[in-house]
């Protein structure tokens, strides 16, 4: 039967056909022809522990049977309060106020709108934002326009509005230059900020690992240094942590591991186990400060139909209980790393292996350029899923970010896998 079905970010004509998923449980997938696939990307990144997981079925079907939903203008409920109190209790304690959406776009949508009007309501017009090159924030227009080095958004650029953009100071293992990449990115910053600083409402930055811009990591030093930068000049420090949230870096938030304090931080992915779409913007006392005053032109207008989600909160809820009694995520790392020395280190098509807490990412050396139009990524990804294994490389990036609950045997066998995989090219 012909699918009416308009895939996301695929070329129809092109693509091959969708796989059809009928169950998940835990690492595996399982397809309608009977094979088993191991999910190494955990989905789109938001699946911590695991397909299926019962205690967060478990709490989505209690929430089902006392509240499905409600209007969340002037009403509130438990799942959501419970949630942005477990969450603070974790953030860095600068940050205080929680505001919902249910998508990672979204919430980079509402730290930009926070930002601009935190300056605006205090009689300010600073319109401009500095984002840096390889960012992705999103498809949404906002998103779109502080995310401008993706090479996706070509078609829309008429529709974007201008934003700085700057050298992330990528790095890898043994890397001879990140010192003076991470120098020339902040003597970037500081040029713009020199020039313009009350033209500039924020810097956005995915601290410590760009996600679809090809994994692309760099030290908790910079981040150090860009915060300082940045309150120097008195701009708000946004981070995207839709993807680096939630025990991805090998800590539960990147802010934690690079010991910075953004003003607004934005949260998805992993917010509900990878259960369901849920998002927060959470900004600190004085950003929620600005917006409080008897003129109703200062709140701040924005809320969606289906805003702070019992169900999705519930799952929030659960998953977090889930984070704190294991602590898996923070094993990863060595894992990754013993796997790599074993089994890919010396690859000849190998090169600028790194690793973040859960996250593992390398580049496929090929003739034609780096970058995702690469077309190695995509024979790749064939041979990946004839040997069992969901990979999706980013083009020539190849990279590995699976649910926490892989065992040390699975985490190796995937390895041997891909090594052998690449033996093949
Ligand atoms: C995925 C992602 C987003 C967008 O989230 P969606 O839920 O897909 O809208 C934003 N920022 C980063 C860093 C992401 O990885």
């Amino acid at each position: 039967m012909n699918s009416p079905i308009w895939q996301p970010f695929t070329q129809m004509q092109t693509a091959p056909p969708p796989l059809k998923v009928v169950r998940g449980q835990g690492v595996y997938l399982q397809l309608e022809d009977g094979q088993q696939l191991i999910d190494c990307i955990s989905s789109w990144w938001v699946t911590l522990h695991g397909h299926s997981h019962p205690a967060l079925a478990a709490a989505l079907f209690q929430q089902a049977q006392t509240l499905e939903h409600v209007i969340f203008a002037g009403f509130t409920h438990d799942p959501a309060e419970q949630l942005a109190h477990n969450l603070l209790a974790q953030l860095p304690p600068a940050l205080t106020r929680v505001f919902f959406s249910d998508n990672g776009s979204t919430a980079v949508e509402v730290a930009l709108k926070m930002a601009y009007q935190f300056w605006r309501n205090q009689g300010q017009q600073r319109s401009r934002f500095i984002g840096f090159a390889g960012g992705y924030h999103g498809d949404t227009i906002g998103a779109m326009s502080v995310g401008q080095g993706s090479s996706w958004w070509q078609p829309f650029q008429p529709l974007l509005f201008t934003t700085d953009l700057v050298d992330f100071p990528a790095t890898f293992d043994h890397d001879p230059d990140v010192e003076t990449k991470e120098a020339a990115a902040l003597d970037q910053i500081e040029q713009l900020l020199k020039q313009h600083s009350h033209h500039y409402a924020g810097v956005f930055i995915e601290p410590l690992v760009q996600g679809a811009g090809g994994m692309r990591m760099c030290r908790p030093q910079f981040l150090q240094a860009l915060a300082a930068l940045v309150r120097r000049y008195d701009v708000l420090l946004i981070y995207d942590e839709v993807m680096t949230g939630f025990g991805r870096t090998g800590e539960l938030f990147a802010c934690l591991k690079s010991a910075t304090v953004p003003d607004l931080i934005c949260l998805s992915k992993g917010l509900s186990g990878g259960c369901l779409p849920l998002a927060v913007t959470v900004a600190t006392e004085s950003i929620y400060q600005a917006f409080a005053s008897d003129d109703p032109a200062q709140a701040f207008y924005h809320g969606h139909s289906y805003t702070g989600n019992p169900l999705a909160c519930a799952t929030g809820v659960a998953s977090l209980e889930l984070l704190e009694q294991n602590s898996a995520y923070q094993t990863l790392e060595t894992q990754h790393r013993r796997c790599l020395d074993k089994w890919l280190r010396d690859h000849p098509l190998l090169e600028h292996i790194r690793v973040c807490g859960t996250i593992a990412a390398m580049e496929v050396k090929t003739e034609a350029a780096s970058g995702y139009f690469n077309a190695v990524g995509a024979t790749l990804k064939a041979r990946f899923l004839e040997a069992g294994l969901l990979l999706r490389p980013l083009g020539n990036t190849l990279y590995l970010l699976p649910p926490y609950c892989i065992t040390p045997a699975e985490l190796e066998s995937v390895y041997q896998t891909i090594g052998r995989v690449l033996d093949s090219l």
